[in-house]
């Protein structure tokens, strides 16, 4: 695929990482100050960072390779890889006559980093987490992190050296959204998961009863409804700290961003 970045033009995705960013640094962890919705959540008394990958096949597809590997396993069913929040913020702006920006170019990096090399990856965002810590101990503020910014891997399944990331670091807050309704992490003390919500498909609509965690959906307007299949919704844009909501039993209401602005598969919800 034809790249176009910063005026200069190259062959391939392949040819522009090869010239541009060889031995340039990978950084997996993305402070939450630089993310408008993550910088509400950042108080005095707790700290939070991000991981942000490319969804769904996206890595591939830029890479042109021929195996189309998926960071998101329901995506296809949800319909929501179209509009999905990658797009949304600064990852979403591209220049007039460039194909794609620095954001994304970085997002590529860790996820190629993350299925081509797992081991090394996981031994770098260890790294990076107990920086992490170290600084909000010093601080005196409560880690928390995200490692599915903008991905829906099933992290209490990557080990790094035997044990998952909620294993090595009990004392940070995990938390998520996914549109994996079988995930199992009741089991998980610090970790906390919002299933994502979408009408794309019958079949997984009708899961909306049958999932037990707090459940996200995007709406179309500026403002929220009250309540929605019978649970109150709240209002999600507020803090993304998802742990804070308490009451399990309640839709955490989202205004659609991005591309989701136009949306029309049934991942973005029309409520009036
Ligand atoms: S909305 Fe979530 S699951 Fe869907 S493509 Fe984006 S990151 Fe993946």
């Amino acid at each position: 695929m034809k790249m176009i970045l910063k005026n200069k033009t190259y062959p391939s995705c392949q040819d522009l990482l090869d010239k541009e960013y060889k031995d340039k640094p990978i950084t997996i962890l993305t402070n939450g100050e630089r993310n408008a919705k993550l910088v509400k959540g950042i108080t005095k008394k707790a700290d939070v960072m991000i991981l942000h990958f490319l969804p769904h096949n996206r890595a591939d597809v830029l890479m042109d390779r021929k195996v189309k590997r998926t960071m998101c396993p329901f995506a296809i069913m949800a319909q929501c890889h179209e509009a999905c929040l990658n797009t949304a913020g600064r990852g979403g702006i591209i220049k007039k006559g460039e194909t794609t920006n620095t954001i994304e170019i970085a997002r590529l990096r860790r996820t190629l980093l993350f299925l081509d090399e797992r081991e090394k990856f996981l031994a770098q965002l260890h790294k990076e987490i107990t920086a992490f810590v170290i600084r909000c101990k010093k601080n005196d503020k409560k880690p928390c992190v995200r490692l599915n910014g903008t991905s829906d891997v099933q992290w209490e399944y990557e080990l790094h050296e035997g044990k998952n990331m909620f294993e090595h670091f009990p004392e940070v807050q995990f938390y998520d959204y996914t549109k994996i309704p079988t995930r199992k992490v009741d089991n998980i003390p610090n970790y906390h998961l919002t299933w994502s919500y979408s009408e794309a498909n019958e079949k997984y609509a009708k899961m909306f009863d049958q999932v037990p965690n707090n459940k996200a959906v995007v709406f179309r307007d500026k403002d929220l409804p009250k309540m929605f299949r019978g649970l109150k919704v709240i209002d999600g844009d507020k803090t993304d700290m998802r742990f804070l909501d308490g009451d399990d039993r309640v839709v955490v209401g989202l205004k659609a961003k991005g591309d989701a602005k136009t949306d029309t598969s049934g991942f973005v919800i029309n409520w009036r």
